[in-house]
């Protein structure tokens, strides 16, 4: 397949959406921005185009996708039930990085819920997404744009690496803001609960609900995470990657490095802020964690380019704001290998 490459820098080039648009109505992959990661896009009520979004990804099928919509109205064309709660957060939250688990309706493909009676919606604030999605004029079933396992797409270059050739269109609207997955809240139980840390954080839901929860599985090792997505391996570059947190870690990441440099082995530091270090290379993710979040996908892409064998992550961040998403992201990419200095 060729895959067509549409830049849309600004409202003046939205009319070059028609095309893909049309494409994504009548049954193609269209791969787009949003404010939290690329998309890789397929009619929700066909199935056999949402299945073609599983090979394209190497995706395993018993993991759901997420459903964009255009609109708040258009909600009520993909669920049986819209709970209080899940119309509380669309209210306030709406449109943004929150993707809201609702009673599905039966028009739903199974291919999207895999097998579930919950479809997850979202309705993302990426003006070129909103653009689209309304003029496609059907929900769009869409999980992230990359080869199942790798770190997920916040620019074209990354899903022109991974989906060059399987997808009908790749449109470059520039660096995703947010850089991380949309949060996910099962608003089917009480309290409510996070079943993925993203975009929106705990508190800002809690100012909104009162209060809200982690799925347990996402903290408990031995408890079974709700949201099938989380149980896999994810985000992983091909490094061995270690994670230092704690109060000494550029002591902790300097004492590491002087074991690992004489191996020779290829190092590589993420750091935040920090760049004094006797690494082969380093990559600076950025102080902020707001900064982190939205580089840190790249950064993981990064490392492989520059074919590291070893990655030493600083992790700097406690528990507020987009801090939670940062850590459930890095400790995967980490496949759980962390140093407390
Ligand atoms: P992605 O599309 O790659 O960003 O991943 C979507 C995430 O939402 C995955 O972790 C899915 O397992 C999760 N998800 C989608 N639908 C549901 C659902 N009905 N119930 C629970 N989790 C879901
Ligand atoms: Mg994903």
């Amino acid at each position: 397949m060729r895959t067509k490459r549409i830049k849309i820098g600004s409202e003046t080039e939205y009319y070059l959406l028609k095309e893909p648009a049309k494409c994504l109505a009548e049954g193609g992959l269209v791969v787009f921005p949003t404010e939290t990661v690329y998309g890789l896009g397929a009619n929700a009520l066909l199935e056999e185009s949402v299945k073609n979004i599983f090979k394209a990804k190497g995706r395993p099928s018993d993991n759901p996708l997420i459903v964009h919509v255009a609109s708040k109205n258009q909600v009520s064309e993909v669920v049986s039930a819209i709970p209080k709660v899940a119309e509380k957060v669309m209210e306030h939250l709406w449109p943004g990085p929150i993707t809201l688990i609702m009673p599905r309706a039966s028009r739903i493909s199974n291919a999207v819920t895999a097998g579930l009676d919950t479809v997850a919606v979202r309705f993302p604030s990426h003006p070129v997404a909103r653009r689209l999605l309304e003029e496609a004029g059907v929900p769009v079933a869409a999980p992230s744009a990359n080869t199942s396992g790798r770190p997920s797409p916040t620019k074209a270059a990354h899903v022109v690496e991974d989906l060059d050739g399987k997808v009908d269109y790749i449109l470059d609207g520039g660096n995703c803001s947010v850089g991380l997955e949309s949060t996910v809240l099962d608003t089917t139980v009480t309290p409510p609960q996070i079943l993925r840390p993203g975009g929106i954080s705990k508190q800002q839901l809690e100012e909104i609900l009162g209060q809200v929860v982690y799925d347990p599985g996402l903290t408990n090792q031995r408890a079974v995470p709700k949201s099938p997505g989380m149980k896999y391996k994810h985000y992983a570059p091909k490094a061995q990657m270690t994670i230092v947190e704690g109060k000494d870690i550029a002591g902790c990441i300097g004492r590491l490095l002087e074991k690992e440099l004489t191996q020779g082995k290829k190092i590589g530091v993420l750091t935040s802020g920090n760049h004094d270090y006797p690494a082969d290379f380093i990559i600076d993710a950025g102080e902020s964690a707001e900064e982190y979040a939205a580089n840190l996908f790249d950064a993981l892409r990064e490392f492989d380019a520059k074919g590291a064998d070893v990655i030493l992550a600083e992790l700097p961040f406690g528990e507020s704001g987009i801090e939670p998403a940062i850590r459930n992201r890095i400790y995967k990419a980490a496949g759980g290998n962390v140093i407390k200095c």
